[in-house]
């Protein structure tokens, strides 16, 4: 008898900065099974887009901070590209033509059943996962799932910190851009903590020494990036 295989339950973004909102759909998704996450800032989403995986998101188009537009283009040039669903106040053509620009996957107008926006998530979930998502990065002999959080050198696991993971995920992120050490520091660092530059050396040089110190180059003044 085939053994059943757990489900993974899916970790969903929520941005919206209507804080009853953002609980009353947190809750909505829970009760459907998915790990509900939210955050009621533009630029704070913009980092857990770039820094966490999470299988789809729900975005609010106005926000403080950073607009859901600009959010979701930050996202999509920095390689996440999770299924998002936008949500707004506004109907206007030009918010829906320009949301659709960025990259989004869906919309839904408010005001809205919470239960729409766990059937349009399925439903967007579905097609990600029928066109094979896109959970696996490749930068030469490098592999990084984005859903596992593994790395794999010539197929053969990399074992890494949880720090040195995120550096080198935000290296893949950014494969063929010259990353600094203050970016680094933000994305990699917690929120909560101070980052500190020299840190970020000592890392990269745990990193190499794991991977091959080829992989990673040092643009003297500028920062990191990957070499393949
Ligand atoms: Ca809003």
């Amino acid at each position: 008898m085939e053994k059943q295989k757990r489900a993974r339950r899916m970790r969903i973004l929520i941005v919206e900065d209507d804080a009853l909102l953002a609980a009353s759909l947190g809750a909505v998704l829970d009760e459907a099974g998915f790990v509900a996450e939210t955050s009621g800032d533009g630029n704070e989403a913009v980092f857990l887009g770039e820094t966490e995986s999470y299988d789809a998101a729900v975005l609010d188009l106005g926000l403080p901070g950073l607009d859901g537009v600009s959010v979701l283009r930050h996202w999509r040039e920095n390689g996440c590209h999770i299924p998002v669903l936008i949500l707004t106040a506004r109907a206007r053509w030009s918010d829906k033509l320009a949301g659709f620009q960025a990259g989004a996957d869906d919309y839904l107008v408010k005001p809205f059943l919470p239960e729409e926006v766990v059937l349009r998530l399925r439903a967007l979930l579905r097609r990600d996962k029928q066109r094979g998502g896109d959970t696996v990065l490749t930068a030469g002999p490098l592999e990084y799932d984005t859903v596992s959080q593994r790395f794999r050198l010539r197929g053969q696991a990399v074992d890494l910190t949880a720090q040195e993971q995120r550096i080198l995920a935000y290296l893949m992120h950014r494969r063929g851009a010259t990353v600094t050490r203050a970016e680094i520091g933000e994305h990699v660092y917690s929120r909560d903590l101070e980052p500190d530059s020299n840190s970020v050396d000592v890392l990269i040089g745990r990193i190499r020494r794991k991977i091959g110190a080829d992989l990673i180059g040092t643009r003297r003044g500028l920062g990191f990036r990957l070499t393949i």
